[in-house]
């Protein structure tokens, strides 16, 4: 098994092209003294959108690491897999999330339910136990989950196989689904996930509240705070309790841009001597779109013709991401109203400063799932990001380390 870092931020790279940009928002951590590995998450379904495999990303990683001259922990993660996608990444990836939230709610066997309960159904009444569940609901919660705990162990025995070593980063995530899952029933999972051998470093629940792409945490932020506790005190009680790896930690998915949330969230780590694993993939791709139009000129045109694009296949980017976007079409700009912005004005709307009044929530969260209109422009679009290289690097950079790294970790 590979260790992971007690704090680790998923930075994803859509394009492959802002690895440096990225390891310098690390380097302004390190500066401050925070330890913070960087993960390059890419699911399948980005992998498709943008025409790039597993291998690309592997290859993007390492050069950026490489012409950096950075020695900083990095991984490359197989994000959101499942047995039928797992092949394609085994080779060139160090950190898997085994996606398991289709089978929650599958039915297990009768008699898994009832080995488990004579295994740990007296777990979370005994003393000293991080949250509490009666006998009865023990079981519904183990009737929900053990299939999607069963699923895990066939991904992570597969990848093992695949690999011929356990030399990687298991996370388990169980967040695109409908219901959020309490402490009590992570406690389960945790259980469950035991007693089928995957040694879980991360687990990405699905919290309560709505996390959108692109923009900040809607919900009620003392209940989140009051539930994210609890999970934390289940995760740090889970390894000497259950027998799973030391390391393990809490992921947030679509973790980006949670601005009010990253205080309370680092509070707690720390009060808690916790760890913490962060996926902010998307915000990096919303920032090259930023960096265009704040270079002016040609790099204006390209924000602008992307924007457009995506205004007119509003319905077929947003699909994929139905649950995870909540855009009002009345509020998005018509493109001949962009086609006249400056670039201060384009860059108000898309850039997350809450306190401008020319940003556009919708706006952003449209363009954040907009990339596979990027990339059908291919080299046209990758050209643009060459020759507006500064300004892209900057705010890729700042937003990384300002809004992101620096909320989170520095004390
Ligand atoms: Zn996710």
């Amino acid at each position: 098994m590979k260790l992971i870092e007690k704090y680790s931020i998923g930075t994803g790279d859509r394009f492959g092209r802002q690895g440096a940009a990225q390891i310098a928002a690390f380097r302004k951590a390190r500066e401050q003294g925070i330890v913070a590995a960087i993960v390059w998450n890419k699911s399948s379904r980005e992998h498709m959108f943008i025409g790039s495999s597993p291998a690309d990303q592997r290859e993007a990683a390492d050069r950026a690491i490489c012409a950096a001259r950075w020695n900083g922990p990095y991984h490359v993660d197989a994000d959101h897999i499942g047995l039928a996608t797992v092949e394609r990444f085994a080779p060139f990836c160090d950190y898997f999330t085994l996606d398991v939230a289709d089978f929650i709610g599958a039915k297990p066997d009768t008699e898994a339910v009832d080995e488990f309960m004579k295994l740990h159904g007296g777990l979370l009444s005994e003393q000293g136990a991080p949250a509490r569940l009666d006998r009865e609901a023990m079981q519904a919660a183990a009737s929900r989950y053990l299939a999607a705990a069963n699923q895990a162990g066939k991904i992570y025995r597969r990848i093992v196989e695949l690999r011929g070593a356990d030399d990687f980063i298991t996370e388990v995530s169980m967040d695109e689904t409908d219901r959020p899952q309490s402490p009590p029933e992570l406690a389960v999972i945790l259980a469950a996930l035991a007693d089928q051998g995957v040694p879980v470093q991360t687990i990405a629940p699905k919290f309560s509240g709505r996390f959108n792409k692109g923009v900040d945490y809607l919900g009620d932020l003392g209940l989140f705070m009051s539930e994210f506790e609890e999970d934390i005190r289940v995760v740090k009680w889970a390894p000497a309790a259950l027998g799973l790896p030391s390391s393990l930690k809490l992921s947030i998915h679509s973790g980006s841009d949670k601005f009010s949330l990253y205080g309370g969230i680092g509070s707690i780590i720390r009060k808690h001597d916790a760890g913490i694993h962060l996926k902010t993939a998307g915000t990096t791709w919303l920032e090259e779109i930023v960096g265009l139009a704040e270079s002016g000129g040609d790099g204006l045109v390209m924000a602008k013709a992307v924007y457009r694009a995506a205004f007119e296949q509003i319905d077929q980017v947003t699909a994929p991401y139905l649950t995870v976007v909540s855009i009002d079409r009345q509020h998005l700009p018509a493109p001949e109203e962009v086609e006249r912005w400056e670039g201060g004005q384009f860059v108000a709307a898309l850039r997350h400063d809450p306190s401008n009044p020319g940003f556009n929530p919708d706006m952003r969260q449209l363009v954040h799932v907009a990339f596979p209109v990027a990339a059908k422009m291919g080299s046209r679009y990758l050209d643009a990001l060459a020759a507006n290289e500064p300004s892209v690097s900057r705010n890729v950079t700042a937003n990384l380390w300002k809004r992101h790294i620096a909320p989170l970790l520095l004390v």
